[in-house]
């Protein structure tokens, strides 16, 4: 089965696929931007999973590049996963671990058998990763994973929300 990549201008809660990627921070305990309107949306059943996670398997925090999965709530999937990006630095570079997400998220996703799978553009808010490069990365990233992982998913969904983005990744999307 060949997996489709899409690309898709609107909200990240709105989307109706198996899993839900969430730009979360480390404390899983909520925050703005995407991780605000999945919680708002989502109602408190994610939190309170978020909560006995950090309870039991992360009580440091989920650490930047890692991914886990919980119920959706009230949204309209099966399954939020959370990963938490790397904020960007003019110093340091940090590509792997924004790669990281993708990979991690889409290999929790391949365990839960998710196989419609909706991204933000992680780290291109708060965290203030260049959404040209971010992009790249993203795209890169899944194509590479899909490649090797040829039957788990039927479509990988980019959700973007504003012009910009969307210009970004239909660039991204257009080279090889
Ligand atoms: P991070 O902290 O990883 O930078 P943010 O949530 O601040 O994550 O932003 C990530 C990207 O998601 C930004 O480009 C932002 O414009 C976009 N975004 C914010 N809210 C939503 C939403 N509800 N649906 C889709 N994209 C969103």
């Amino acid at each position: 089965m060949h997996t489709r990549l899409t690309l898709t201008q609107g909200d990240i809660t709105q989307q109706t696929v198996d899993a839900v990627v969430n730009a979360a921070n480390s404390s899983l305990l909520g925050g703005g931007g995407v991780d605000g309107a999945i919680h708002r949306r989502g109602g408190p059943e994610i939190l309170a999973e978020c909560r006995a996670l950090r309870a039991s398997r992360y009580g440091r925090g989920l650490p930047t590049g890692q991914a886990v999965a919980t119920t959706a709530g009230r949204l309209p999937a099966r399954w939020v996963i959370h990963t938490v990006g790397p904020v960007h630095s003019a110093t340091e570079d940090r590509s792997d671990l924004l790669a990281s997400c993708y990979a991690q998220a889409l290999r929790t996703a391949a365990e839960l058998g998710a196989r419609t799978v909706a991204f933000p553009a992680i780290s291109t808010g708060v965290y203030r990763w260049p959404i040209a490069d971010a992009a790249r990365t993203a795209v890169a990233t899944v194509r590479a994973t899909v490649a090797t992982t040829p039957e788990a998913f039927d479509e990988i969904r980019f959700v973007v929300f504003d012009d910009r983005s969307h210009a970004a990744y239909q660039t991204a999307l257009a080279e090889h």
